[in-house]
């Protein structure tokens, strides 16, 4: 029997139905942001997949699996805090409100930690056991597993890598921490830094990457920021001695420009050991990291330790 997974984000919601290798089998997008959140998007969830089932005529599946954004409490499978703006969000009860509807085991785990979760299932981290998977987008997100398992913490909200802080002096955070990486290390802050350094109103990341190779001042101010982001990741490699470092995120895609380089940085400046044999990469499911890493993550609750690897 297969599976019905969730990946609960700010703007969509993706409803699918998947097989326990990970294959996605059907799927479907709605969005949540329609009335400014004025619908909790819980309502949104659970009226939408209560629609995409019968659609598809879907009477029966093994378990559900969520990934969500925002602070996720794991044991409770409910929304604990949110890092961006979302109304009506926190407080919402997704595993006992699905739990109680379809009658089946429910999982939730953060969107960050399922996509890390995601890449060792079936991703570039299939055959590591050590993980540092950090996303780049708004702000920076991340996910770290250690000896085949994520690191929940305590209440399943570890591994925000987006506010550890690299300058004790640095920028203000929204979070309310000074030099927190998402400062310097997320493409708003490229983008904030471009704008700011060469007077420009309108500019978005991709533009930013295909003007480097004739605007020299672009490539200076990218190259900086690439040292930020270097900066953060040789610390991580640090404490988590990692297989590999996953990088997600359109900024990913970028081969020569970011990744080689960011590559040879981190391998200038960790230590040896650390350095040796480290790999990092991009990451590889891209928008279906989140359902494949929550199904994995619900599998494993399921105690199959011994998981197949599918390619999907
Ligand atoms: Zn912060």
């Amino acid at each position: 029997m297969n599976y019905l997974a969730l990946d609960i984000g700010g703007t969509a919601l993706k409803i699918a139905i998947v097989n326990e290798n990970g294959k996605i089998l059907i799927s479907d997008k709605y969005p949540v942001n329609f009335d400014n959140y004025k619908t909790p998007i819980i309502d949104t969830v659970l009226k939408e997949t209560d629609k995409f089932l019968a659609d598809n005529k879907i009477e029966s599946f093994k378990g559900v699996a969520v990934s969500a954004t925002g602070q996720i409490d794991v044991n409770k499978g409910e929304v604990i805090g949110t890092g961006g703006n979302i109304k009506n969000y926190e407080g919402s009860k997704f595993k006992e409100k699905i739990e109680e509807k379809y009658k089946v085991k429910a999982t939730v785990i953060n969107d960050a930690n399922a996509a890390a979760l995601g890449e060792l299932f079936l991703g570039n981290g299939k055959n590591s056991k050590n993980i540092v998977m950090i996303t780049i987008g708004t702000g920076v997100g991340g996910g770290i597993v250690v000896n085949g398992e994520i690191l929940n913490g305590r209440l399943g909200i570890g591994g925000e890598l987006g506010h550890f802080s690299i300058n004790n002096k640095g920028k203000k955070c929204t979070c309310g921490n000074t030099g927190c990486y998402e400062q310097y290390a997320s493409m708003s802050a490229l983008i904030k830094r471009v704008k700011e350094e060469l007077d420009i109103n309108d500019i978005n990341g991709k533009e930013i990457f295909e003007q480097i190779n004739h605007n020299e001042k672009m490539k200076e101010i990218v190259d900086r920021w690439i040292e930020d982001v270097a900066c953060g990741v040789v610390s991580l490699v640090h404490i988590f001695n990692p297989d590999i470092v996953l990088i997600g995120g359109a900024v990913s895609e970028q081969k020569e420009l970011f990744i080689d380089k960011l590559r040879k940085l981190v391998k200038e400046r960790a230590m040896k050991n650390f350095a040796k044999d480290l790999k990092v990469e991009p990451a590889k499911l891209k928008n279906d990291a989140g359902i494949i890493g929550a199904l994995y993550y619900l599998l494993k609750g399921e105690n199959k330790d011994e998981l197949q690897y599918g390619e999907i």
